[in-house]
């Protein structure tokens, strides 16, 4: 059987992002200087030949959401968080270059030693979602939780995707950073901090809603009715005084531009389509997608299953569109659909194309170092502290995730 995956009739406009730098955002700036020309014929040769100039002074990484002109020059490729372990076992590369999104650079700023620079090739790759929550608006929710009397119950755990400092507010208020891939086990022992899941316990989970939801309903066992959402533009984030005492999970109000797109219709839409097809999804999307599908897992997981299904298996994958399509490439003897019926690429994901690559590659070959990601020596040092809670937690088998 050949793959029925087909290519998107038209690639989507580029989310265009602040101009203005913004310390507190991921929102970025242009790049300065020239970026060579998309139409040059040369770029694949001038990255090639940069990278090999460079030799091992530079380590190229590259997420799964990558665009296939860029994770040709990737020395490894991973999620958020194999990538920031990537880069902290490559002591010895002078340069990181972060073919990703600010995030994930600043996690491989802090992770790295002060010797080595982490260079993101376009400075406005940031990440919608992690741009939902900022710190002033989480100090600003701390407190007010504070004053009603529930953060002295309450331990807040920030996803992957979010800014170092959101992690460092973690570090100093005993709380941790977890991945899509651990969620579970982070959760559970946020709750076990202050009592466990059955005692009165809370955590404050941010910045995606959903990742939350799932993971507290679908594998801690608490109800929808435990979960409430903390909009930051209201008093409480939205809750009164008595729901926030109820609660157990108190969610921020965010979510993945991408993920968030995906709905229970197109899941009903492809079984009914595609008989005996298997739903396969990232678990920050919904609830309902969620729980309408057969599987649920992490970028990596998603990768696994699919590497260990049945030949002529059917698959209807909810995850970002660059990731499917390398799947369906892979694998030609499965029948591998996108879960949505419009474009959803990651935009900021896509940012990060070869004309960028080249120049931040040329620019270091030429002695400059571009775009520098730097997380200031206090932010580093308490976000490694929710780092290292996290990195300490016992592993879960991901291919059970
Ligand atoms: S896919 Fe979603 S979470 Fe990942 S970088 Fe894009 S917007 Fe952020």
């Amino acid at each position: 059987m050949s793959t029925s995956f087909s290519e998107p009739a038209a690639s989507p406009a580029l989310l265009l992002l602040g101009k203005r730098r913004d310390p507190i955002s991921e929102r970025g700036v242009d790049c300065p200087g020239d970026l060579p020309s998309p139409s040059d014929p040369g770029l694949v040769e001038r990255a090639r030949k940069a990278r090999e100039t460079l030799g091992d002074r530079v380590f190229i990484l590259g997420h799964h959401y990558q665009r296939d002109e860029v994770i040709q020059f990737a020395d490894v490729t991973g999620d958020s968080f194999k990538l920031a372990r990537e880069a902290a076992a490559r002591p010895e590369a002078e340069f990181i270059v972060f073919c990703g999104v600010h995030f994930m650079a600043e996690s491989a700023d802090i992770l790295t030693g002060d010797d080595q620079a982490v260079v993101l090739p376009d400075m406005a790759a940031g990440c919608s979602m992690a741009d939902m929550a900022n710190i002033s608006q989480v100090e600003d929710a701390w407190a007010q939780l504070t004053e009603v009397g529930v953060a002295n119950l309450t331990i807040p755990v920030t996803y992957m995707n979010s800014t170092a400092a959101l992690k460092a507010f973690c570090g100093r208020n005993d709380g941790a950073v977890c991945t899509s891939s651990n969620a579970e086990v982070a959760v559970r022992w946020a709750f076990d901090q202050r009592g466990g899941v059955d005692s009165d316990a809370k955590v404050f989970f941010f910045p995606d809603q959903h990742l939350g939801r799932n993971t507290a309903v679908l594998q801690l066992g608490l109800s929808l009715e435990d979960c409430v959402v903390w909009d930051p533009r209201k008093p409480l984030g939205g809750n009164t005084v008595e729901a926030l005492h109820a609660a157990r999970m108190i969610l921020w109000k965010g979510h993945c531009s991408v993920h968030g797109r995906f709905r229970r219709e197109n899941v009903d839409k492809i079984r009914a389509e595609v008989p005996g097809v298997n739903v396969l999804v990232h678990p920050e999307c919904t609830y309902e997608v969620v729980t309408s599908s057969d599987y649920i897992g992490s970028t990596e997981f998603i990768i696994n299953t699919v590497a260990a299904a049945e030949p002529g298996s059917a698959w209807a994958i909810g995850t970002e569109l660059n990731l499917v399509r390398r799947l369906a490439l892979a694998h030609p003897d499965m029948s591998i659909h996108f879960l949505e019926d419009t474009v959803c690429f990651c935009s900021t994901m896509n940012r990060i194309d070869l004309p960028h690559l080249v120049w931040a590659l040329e620019s270091l070959v030429a002695g400059d170092v571009p775009n520098r990601i730097v997380v200031d020596p206090q932010t580093q040092a308490e976000a490694k502290v929710a780092l290292d809670r996290m990195l300490a937690l016992p592993a879960k088998d991901a291919a059970k995730d």
